[in-house]
């Protein structure tokens, strides 16, 4: 069992209808190796910062199994750093600010003993850095899967499209799949994203759930109704996290699995948005998270009789 994880490990500011935070950990890698870590370690993370990243955050990562030899610490510069503000609905939100700062001059370089990984998460990051580490990988993992954003689509548009040839599984928000494809139907957008590569694709849709799409078929997840929504940042990251977690720990890339990815997935971001940050996955224990994996058993079960 061997998972790369590879995006940002960031500051992020943040302000929601309940809060507001000038400056807390956050990142696409962050996200995901703390989902991922409850269920395959090692992982071996792959990412920049500068050296105002604290230490601290490093060393909780590293007890939950993340190893730290493909992240770059860059002295006297500043860790990538973004801000958004979210809209009373928390599912829409307007970027303020996206620093590059450190990711400006990242060339990933991944560690000799990353390079046979079984399982790949490209999370969110440079399209370009995202290919040049499928690139340095000796042998082509089982499954590797990528997230992206709108941000990328208009600044990278075609590393974005190359690497998309390059994986098998698709992140996106359904927005995103919109921009991507110029399609409204998502059914339609999931048709031409194959074209452009991927096998399967997966459309996070907030608190409406998610869905999963291959060739053939479709299935769909819902989010947990939850009492308290407070910080939507890093949900779609933790959510991938969950969902290449599973998939790493039980091996099995087939079709009904990805769809307990998926849950596994909406079960680990239920947990991020319910505090600021990471702080609420750096809380929850085994119990927790099966826990709610039987609420959303209990969510979706219903008899029914067709006459
Ligand atoms: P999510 O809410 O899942 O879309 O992820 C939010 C996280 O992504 C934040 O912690 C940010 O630091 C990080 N992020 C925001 N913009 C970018 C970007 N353009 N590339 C990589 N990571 C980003």
């Amino acid at each position: 069992m061997s998972l790369i994880v590879v995006g940002t490990m960031a500051f992020d500011a943040i302000e929601t209808p309940f809060g507001k935070i000038d400056k807390t950990v956050g990142g696409s890698a962050t996200y995901a190796a703390y989902a991922a870590s409850n269920f395959v370690r090692p992982i071996h993370q792959v990412s920049i910062v500068g050296s105002d990243f604290p230490k601290k955050e490093m060393e909780i990562l590293r007890k939950r199994g993340v190893q730290m030899e493909g992240v770059e610490i860059v002295p006297d510069k500043k860790s990538f750093f973004w801000s958004g503000k979210y809209h009373l609905d928390m599912n829409t939100r307007d970027t303020l600010i996206t620093d590059l700062n450190v990711l400006e001059n990242f060339n990933p370089v991944i560690p000799d003993n990353y390079k046979s990984a079984e399982f790949l998460m490209l999370g969110n990051l440079m399209p370009s850095l995202q290919k040049s580490v499928i690139k340095q990988l000796t042998t082509r993992p089982k499954l590797i899967v990528l997230d992206t954003m709108n941000f990328w689509m208009e600044t990278a548009w075609d590393d974005l499209r190359e690497v998309l040839n390059l994986i098998d599984v698709l992140l996106l928000n359904d927005s995103e799949a919109r921009q991507l494809t110029g399609e409204y139907s998502l059914v339609k957008a999931a048709r031409k994203i194959f074209e452009m590569g991927p096998e399967y694709l997966v459309i996070k849709k907030g608190e409406h759930g998610a869905l999963l799409f291959n060739e053939n078929n479709v299935f769909f997840a819902p989010a947990l109704p939850l009492e308290d929504v407070f910080d939507p940042t890093g949900a779609g990251d933790t959510f991938g996290g969950g969902f290449i977690g599973h998939i790493a720990k039980t091996k099995d890339i087939s079709f009904e699995n990805m769809k307990t990815g998926i849950i596994v997935g909406s079960v680990m971001a239920s947990f991020c948005v319910e505090k600021f940050g990471t702080q609420r996955l750096k809380e929850i224990t085994k119990e927790d998270i099966d826990i709610r994996l039987n609420e959303f058993v209990q969510l979706v079960n219903f008899d029914i009789a067709l006459v």
